[in-house]
């Protein structure tokens, strides 16, 4: 018999968080109407899809989002997994094409492309496609990781719309991607020099995620006549862009449930120490047991005492330093359980990933992402 860990991945989940992104854009263009007359539309929807989405498995991810308008990621491998698999709306790879060779591939799979250097307009340039590739072009508003800088944009965008004149691209659309979307301070900042580097240019627009998309679904209505796409990554899989707000306060579920099972029990004596390091000490006797879930199944080590589990239904702990393939818990709380009580790491029936993530010094999208492929996975309906 396998080790009893698994993981659950809810594709119904992914389908509900998609349609309540879907609501909540609704809901802001049905008010911003309201307010002002103008007849705002909800933006179009990219599933953010990356790193497998979000570790959730790439095939999950199209099933889930299937009513998506269109699905984002960066590997070109996915792209083209997600096309075989009969996506028929636009992919977007977020980071362009690396090499001449890839454009091939965009071209024959129909992908859209992020334009973010110049290097890339020079393939472009040097291309010879049969049919014209969609971009967004893309600008650094402040993030300082892809884009053109605000005083290269405008040539930059002109010359996509040269090449759109070649016939070598087709829609040119613009872009940028914010670095503070979950704070104070949120979007206001590169909202401002994006609206000033390209408000006037035509073509599609791209901003927001996650964070952006809840916070200000404003941001990104689009006016009659124009198109508006937002890229909401970590929201649709049920977990939280905030420090401050939980995925459920949003009506967002889980997609992906850690379960494993006790496998061994010890009755500790005040003063006995559990795990390596010792780092946790009983106090007074205390029942602890032993889950078949480490740091090699991709819990995170720096979980300390504290991290809430739930065993057997119940909330409780975890105790001492998490090992590569065990971690212990606190039975206080749970007097029944034994061998083979089920465990719920994180998920539908746990804590959410992102107070696990909280408890180690990190955030849901980092364990998402992390969950070892050792994890026999399970998809749902
Ligand atoms: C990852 C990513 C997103 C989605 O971010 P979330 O915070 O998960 O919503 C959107 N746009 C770009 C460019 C990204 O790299």
């Amino acid at each position: 018999m396998p080790r009893p860990i698994s993981v659950t991945i809810s594709v119904s989940a992914l389908a509900h968080n998609l349609a309540v992104v879907r609501q909540h854009l609704h809901q802001a263009a049905a008010s911003a109407s309201a307010a002002d007359g103008t007849q705002w539309a909800p933006p179009a929807i990219w599933a953010v899809i990356k790193a497998h989405s979000y570790g959730h498995g790439t095939p999950q991810g199209v099933q889930g989002f299937a009513q998506a308008d269109g699905l984002a990621m960066l590997d070109l491998a996915e792209a083209l997994e997600c096309r075989e698999s009969g996506f028929s709306r636009p992919i977007l790879l977020l980071e362009g094409f690396f090499e001449p060779g890839d454009l091939e591939l965009a071209e024959q799979y129909r992908l859209t492309s992020v334009v973010h250097c110049r290097e890339q307009l020079d393939m472009l340039a040097r291309a010879r496609p049969a049919r014209a590739l969609d971009v967004f072009v893309k600008l650094n508003s402040g993030m300082n990781r892809l884009g053109f800088a605000p005083d290269a944009y405008g040539a930059a965008h002109a010359r996509a719309l040269e090449l759109q004149q070649q016939g070598i691209l087709g829609s040119v659309g613009r872009m940028t991607h914010f670095a503070n979307a979950d704070a104070p301070g949120g979007v206001a900042r590169q909202l401002e020099v994006f609206e000033r580097v390209t408000g006037g240019l035509p073509g599609p627009v791209s901003i927001s995620n996650s964070a952006a998309t809840l916070r200000y679904p404003e941001i990104a209505l689009a006016r009659p006549g124009t198109e508006s796409w937002v890229r909401p990554g970590i929201c649709l899989y049920g977990a939280s862009p905030f420090a401050d707000a939980d995925a459920a306060s949003f009506g967002l579920k889980p997609a992906m449930s850690l379960r494993s099972r006790i496998i061994a029990t010890q009755q500790l004596r005040a003063g006995d120490a559990v795990g390596y390091g010792s780092l946790y000490t009983a106090d007074a006797p205390t029942r602890i047991g032993v889950v078949a879930c480490g740091y090699a199944d991709g819990y995170p080590r720096h979980a300390g005492t504290g991290t809430p589990i739930v065993v057997g239904g119940i909330r409780t702990r975890v105790l001492g330093r998490v090992s590569m393939d065990m971690l212990a818990v606190d039975l206080t709380p749970v007097p029944d359980a034994g061998i083979g009580t089920p465990v719920s790491l994180w998920g539908a029936d746990g804590p959410s990933v992102d107070e696990v993530a909280q408890a180690a010094g990190t955030i849901g999208y980092e364990l998402l992402c992390a969950l070892a492929t050792r994890v026999p996975v399970r998809t749902t309906a």
